[in-house]
């Protein structure tokens, strides 16, 4: 598959106009995969690709990486999953060199390691694509014209939520993205299932006719254990179909969710124990793991405490607190004021710890309580004179959801 997007992957390809009704559609075949692409013309066209294609396991991967400030190239490329003995080579060309802190690079990599295609967008708007030629690479470099249309995708968690965005061909963005919008609901480093089933709009950049780079999500449904969450987006947030808000004053979770501390408790998992004896949750995640508020609150506490190690408390409206234990490193003083996923700390093992984890307490009035048994407030919903226009903008995008919930319940099938 030589293209650089999900595009070369997808089952069925249906493009249909924005405006027009979503009834308009065939039936789309059973897939892993199932793709929706709306785009503004208003020909519908359908890909058939034989039914053993679908079948075999994926050949090659893609994946999406920021270029980060202290970067080496050949670190970079290795991040990317390109093996050694073709970083080395594709470090020394000049395309590389140009490589600018924040520039987003897509590589098309297969399960060798071997890199198929790599590109990125400049800062001057122009992308350039390196490719394998010969026994080195070729680089070109052109105006981007970029235009976005909106893709649809769906899978089933069998082990990770990176696992199942890739095998979907879903960038990390969206599923980061992903894990913000559900965060108030879901937690991502506990709750995931194998079976749980997801569906996501979002907007894709495109470039000749190929995707460049994932935008927002637009809507998005989490199956979480059997309970469904759906998601649209609407003015600076997310709501349910119903116009309530997404957002809770609390999240599930105080760890960041990323492609390394996903997975990394089912690993450590003797570590984990019985919340009733132990009074707080353990997250088993990596030394320098990101830290962050559940909640907008006032620094209470930060600094070493006995077993705790390095600790903070925060103290939250209301009679809530909450605990931080065995930070390798701290990044707030007492006294100062956090906002929900502000940066608090990052994961240790200092104080009684055996290896490195986040120890996690949820207090009302003092006394620890399973955050997870208690219901959290929501922001505020869509303002009433709003809900029209809400529904309105919500009503083809929930269509959509619908679909994509039924070509996974057709895959389990
Ligand atoms: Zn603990």
């Amino acid at each position: 598959m030589g293209t650089l997007g999900p595009v070369g992957r997808s089952a069925a390809i249906i493009v249909l106009a924005v405006s027009g009704a979503v009834a308009a559609f065939a039936t789309i075949a059973p897939s892993a995969d199932n793709e929706v692409l709306l785009s503004r013309t208003s020909s519908v066209e359908t890909l058939d690709i034989p039914a053993e294609a679908l079948l075999t396991s994926p050949e090659s991967y893609i994946r999406e990486e920021r270029f980060q400030r202290g970067d080496t190239i050949a670190a970079f490329l290795s991040r990317l999953g390109i093996a050694a003995e073709y970083a080395e080579k594709l470090a020394r060309t000049r395309a590389l060199q140009s490589l600018r802190t924040g520039y987003h690079v897509t590589a098309e990599v297969d399960a060798d390691g071997q890199p198929i295609a790599l590109s990125f967008l400049t800062g001057r708007d122009t992308l350039v694509q390196i490719a394998p030629e010969g026994n080195g690479f070729r680089a070109t470099e052109e105006r981007a014209a970029l235009y976005t249309q909106v893709a649809m995708k769906s899978g089933v968690i069998r082990s990770s939520l990176f696992a199942a965005s890739d095998a979907a061909g879903i960038p990390d963005s969206v599923a980061m993205q992903l894990a913000d919008i559900f965060g108030g609901d879901v937690d991502f480093h506990r709750d995931l299932r194998k079976g749980d089933q997801f569906a996501v709009v979002y907007e894709l950049h495109h470039l000749a006719g190929r995707p460049v780079r994932a935008g927002r999500v637009l809507a998005a449904e989490f199956v979480s254990q059997g309970k469904a969450y759906r998601a649209v987006h609407f003015g600076n947030g997310y709501y349910a179909p119903d116009g309530k808000n997404l957002r809770k004053a609390f999240l599930r979770s105080p760890l960041e969710f990323s492609r390394v501390s996903s997975g990394f408790g089912m690993r450590m998992h003797p570590i984990a124990r019985a919340w009733r004896a132990h009074k707080g949750i353990d997250y088993a995640a990596p030394t320098g793991t990101r830290v962050r508020a559940v909640g907008d609150a006032v620094v209470d506490y930060a600094g070493p405490r006995g077993g705790y190690g390095n600790v903070v408390i925060l103290r939250h409206h209301g009679q809530y607190t909450t605990v931080y234990a065995h930070l390798s490193r701290i990044a707030v003083r007492r006294g100062a004021r956090v906002t929900q996923n502000d940066t608090i700390g990052f994961v240790g093992k200092t104080g009684w710890a055996t290896g490195p984890h986040l120890h996690y307490e949820f207090r009302i009035a003092g006394e620890a309580r399973n955050p997870f048994s208690i219901a959290m407030p929501a922001a505020l919903p869509v303002a009433a004179q709003d809900l029209p226009a809400f529904r309105a903008h919500a009503a083809p995008l929930v269509t959509r959801l619908d679909l994509l919930a039924n070509s996974n319940l057709a895959l389990l099938e």
